[in-house]
């Protein structure tokens, strides 16, 4: 067969694929001896792979494809707009219509003081657009020694330079001299390891406070400003505290500096709010977003430029010479609005909110019960929960680093027709946002299932 030919055949697609793709944080080597698992159809919450195993998706794609697969609102728009104007860019004074109607929904959507969006192909170049923006801020506001940002360890903000700089993940910054100067990291506010016997809002104020300490260890006249998930994603759904991000818009108030909630995550209605600062009751200057904007049908991120911002840079700046060709991509705006609509349309926020979040936290919370698992929880359609070797109380045995039992897990999800995430020892999920009670039955069931065979193979390999 030529190479060129196209195949369903599962061995001669991983062939191909181990001789030519090079995938994304991946070690190619081991892949290619393993031979990746092809993934040829969706429809609802659910995937196939190219043996014809139904799988639900409980990561959603990758935390994007919020609405389900298969929408043919989302299909519809794609099309038409690509018949009509497949693209044509924004730069020497043109515009296209679904970028003019995205702004201008996406104004709408977002919390009061959000009037301006600057559209990017994704998360990690939102992040690297606001590196410079903020930076320009601060130039044209005459202070440009306000130059730090602070973001968080086990934070995650993407995988271009400036973004991998912005997170926390050590092993991101072990390779390629990250992070690029200019960039500060404060402890993650994660109550499993940090706050253990500790009141939550405590915690919250302690974990906060090492913002401030921060500042003043920098100067905070150096200090641009801090950036955050309201929920860490990437980093195991870690929930901050009560009082946390309250206690952090304060500080940054305290010393002027710009507040960032990457909400590429967050944003559209993961925690049963459009936006996660919402749910937390805090007020960014910037937001940067991506994933659920289009559901994942389409590449698409940006920048929400708040009030403050927006006036210093265009009302008091020139040019910001920044922009990508595909900036408000016609197709990629054409596909968000619709997605937009689809959620107004079908009420999915509050459903969220109101009805499948509560319900996911009813069922994911009774896995508590299980031998495996410590603090199970869940922050509208996101959860996590620990393995542990032995609990007693609030008291828990970890199991060593090496024995990846996290990956154990996940693997047992994925036989069991679940896909589940796992982050150390952590293991989390971010189902789409319309699953139904019955398939948030079915998942939390198949979740079960795949910790009662972790357990078994553990006890097989002396490892509980
Ligand atoms: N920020 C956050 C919070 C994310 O979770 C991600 C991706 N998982 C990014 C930024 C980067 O987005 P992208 O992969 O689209 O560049």
């Amino acid at each position: 067969m030529s190479a060129n030919e196209t195949t369903t055949d599962t061995r001669e697609l991983q062939r191909r694929d181990s001789a030519h793709y090079m995938h994304p944080f991946t070690d190619t080597k081991a892949l290619s001896a393993q031979g990746a698992r092809i993934v040829v159809r969706g429809e609802g919450v659910h995937i196939w792979d190219s043996e014809g195993n139904q799988i639900i998706d409980g990561m959603s794609g990758l935390w994007c494809v919020n609405m389900g697969y298969g929408r043919h609102e989302l299909i519809q728009a794609a099309t038409k707009q690509l018949r009509e104007l497949p693209f044509y860019n924004s730069f020497f004074n043109t515009s296209v219509v679904p970028a003019i109607e995205l702004a201008g929904l996406l104004a709408e959507v977002t919390p009061p003081g959000f009037e301006h969006f600057f559209f990017t192909n994704s998360g990690s170049e939102g992040n690297d657009t606001i590196l410079r923006m903020v930076r320009r801020y601060w130039d044209i506001e005459g202070k440009p020694k306000k130059k730090t940002i602070i973001g968080r360890k086990n934070g995650y903000h993407g995988s271009t330079v400036a973004g991998a700089s912005l997170g926390g993940m050590s092993y991101m910054h072990e390779q390629g001299d990250l992070p690029i100067p200019g960039i500060a990291h404060i402890e993650q506010p994660y109550a499993f390891t940090l706050g253990r016997g500790k009141a939550p809002e405590d915690f919250g104020r302690e974990a906060a406070g090492w913002l401030e300490a921060k500042i003043l260890e920098l100067g905070a006249e150096n200090v641009a400003a801090f950036i955050g998930e309201p929920v860490q994603g990437a980093g195991g759904v870690i929930i901050p505290p009560p009082g946390y991000w309250q206690e952090i818009e304060r500080i940054c108030r305290k010393y002027d500096i710009l507040l960032i909630s990457d909400e590429v995550i967050c944003g559209f209605g993961r925690l049963g709010r459009w936006f996660g600062c919402e749910y937390f009751g805090f007020k960014p200057d910037l937001m940067t977003f991506a994933k659920g904007v289009t559901s994942g049908y389409q590449p698409l991120g940006g920048v929400a430029v708040g009030e403050r911002v927006a006036s210093a840079l265009i009302g008091r700046g020139s040019d910001f010479n920044h922009g990508f060709t595909y900036s408000g991509h016609p197709v990629a705006c054409a596909v968000a609005v619709a997605n937009i609509r689809l959620m107004q349309r079908e009420g999915i926020v509050e459903r969220v909110a109101e009805d499948t979040g509560p319900y996911l936290r009813k069922r994911f919370l009774e896995l508590g019960d299980h031998p495996l698992v410590a603090e199970p929880q869940t922050c509208g359609m996101t959860a996590g929960l620990v393995l542990v070797r032995s609990k007693s109380h609030n008291e828990y045995a970890p199991f060593d680093a090496e024995d990846g039992v996290g990956m154990v897990c996940r693997r047992h999800c994925f036989e069991g027709g679940i896909i589940m995430r796992a982050v150390g020892d952590r293991m989390i999920i971010a189902p789409p946002l319309v699953m139904s009670h019955a398939e948030i039955d079915l998942m939390c069931g198949r979740i079960r299932g795949a910790l009662d065979r972790t357990a078994d193979e553990l006890r097989r390999l002396g490892k509980l």
